[in-house]
């Protein structure tokens, strides 16, 4: 039977011990598992390789995403660094969007230059760049949509389309959304990545990454070189993602209603100078939001009107809004991606991507918006 994702997300695997009928899977913390016999290995021989807390939850994300299977590794990172490492040689090329999450862009950055691959940053919403960029046969093209910080969107099924005549491999970083609110797979991706970290775990207490694939030999190879890299999650973490994925969808909702509220009031606000939301009626992207999302999600970026002086008077007039990286937990952030997220990016590449020293992006928690509102309100009236 297949269920829906609210479903999925609170019970798989719930209750389906036959040895002792636990409800909950137990943390499967042995690095280490019994021969049954001379050569014979059982279906877990060693921790790193297979670990029964971390197939549940990658049955899970599986679900979620629609896939075939998955890989939970020790980072987002490390699970972008994983699928490099699987499809790249020296000289292969790999194409990523020029406002790519900071760390994805240190990452490609500092191999290409050790000349590991080769890597092209492109603006993805420039159809003509994006058609000469896979004109030149990259073997993987990285989309991220919408984008960190600026909540750019760009047309998946449409990439994936061109991408695949090319015969290049589509990875979409679903982040941002989510499996609740996109899910690239049905859109033509070959392959998704998330940072668990943020809202897939949800509550800021763990560093964990996945990989969800549609195709088993894929599958096979990353998780091959996963077990060889060693990236794989631990049980423990595993267990406390698996546990955060359960309420994915109420806070998913909750979070997004929050932000919508919270855009509303920020559109009159006379000390706004631009404001970055999918939702936003006459931004580029609104229509095919309104195509392949769900929802706009839970983030905002914006650029006050002012200089550094009066931004850090904004910043440190909130109470609510914590200054901190990292999104997609139950408690509201709010960041300066030129100095936090984005600083490994150098001046140019942030002036290429739009992003402005005077950018802030906001992630909404579950808090009563009207709370979080005053705050900002507050903080407004402070540099007015
Ligand atoms: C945070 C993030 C990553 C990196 O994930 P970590 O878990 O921090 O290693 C990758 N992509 C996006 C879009 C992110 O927000």
């Amino acid at each position: 039977m297949m269920f829906k994702q609210a479903t999925i997300a609170a019970r798989s695997e719930l209750g389906d011990d036959d040895q002792y009928g636990y409800i909950v899977p137990p943390i499967a913390l042995s690095s280490t598992y019994k021969f049954a016999d001379f050569n014979t290995p059982r279906v877990y021989d060693y921790s790193r390789r297979k670990n029964p807390t971390r197939d549940v939850v990658q049955k899970s994300l599986t679900a979620l995403e629609g896939g075939v299977g998955a890989i939970v590794t020790s980072s987002g990172m490390s699970a972008i660094h994983l699928l490099c490492t699987t499809f790249l040689l020296p000289g292969d090329l790999v194409i990523a969007p020029h406002d790519c999450y900071g760390g994805t862009y240190r990452l490609l950055d500092s191999l290409s230059q050790r000349k590991a691959y080769r890597v092209q940053f492109v603006d993805q919403t420039d159809q003509q760049a994006v058609v000469t960029a896979l004109s030149c046969s990259p073997k993987l093209i990285f989309i991220e949509t919408p984008s960190n910080p600026l909540l750019r969107v760009v047309d998946i099924a449409n990439i994936c389309n061109i991408a695949h005549e090319m015969q290049s491999i589509c990875v979409v970083d679903n982040t941002i959304m989510s499996p609740v609110l996109q899910q690239p797979l049905l859109l033509g991706a070959d392959l998704v990545v998330h940072s668990c970290t943020k809202y897939l775990n949800g509550h800021s207490d763990l560093v964990a990454g996945a990989i969800i694939a549609k195709d088993v030999g894929i599958l096979d190879k990353i998780l091959w070189w996963g077990n060889t890299l060693g990236i794989t999650c631990g049980a423990f973490d595993s267990y406390q993602l698996l546990r955060g994925i359960r309420t994915l969808i109420p806070r998913i909702y909750q979070q997004q209603d929050s932000a919508q509220n919270i855009f509303n009031f920020l559109k009159n606000q006379s000390k706004v100078r631009k404001l970055y939301y999918p939702g936003l009626v006459d931004s580029c992207g609104y229509q095919v939001a309104c195509k392949q999302q769900k929802g706009f999600g839970a983030m905002l970026s914006f650029e006050i009107d002012g200089n550094e002086i009066i931004l850090r008077q904004f910043l440190s007039s909130l109470k609510l809004f914590t200054l901190a990286e990292s999104f997609g937990g139950i408690e509201s952030l709010i960041s300066h991606p030129a100095t936090m997220t984005h600083a490994g990016m150098s001046l140019e590449a942030r002036k290429y991507a739009g992003i402005n020293n005077m950018l802030l992006r906001l992630s909404v928690g579950i808090e009563d918006s009207s709370d979080l509102i005053d705050d900002l309100e507050y903080a407004f009236q402070k540099i007015s």
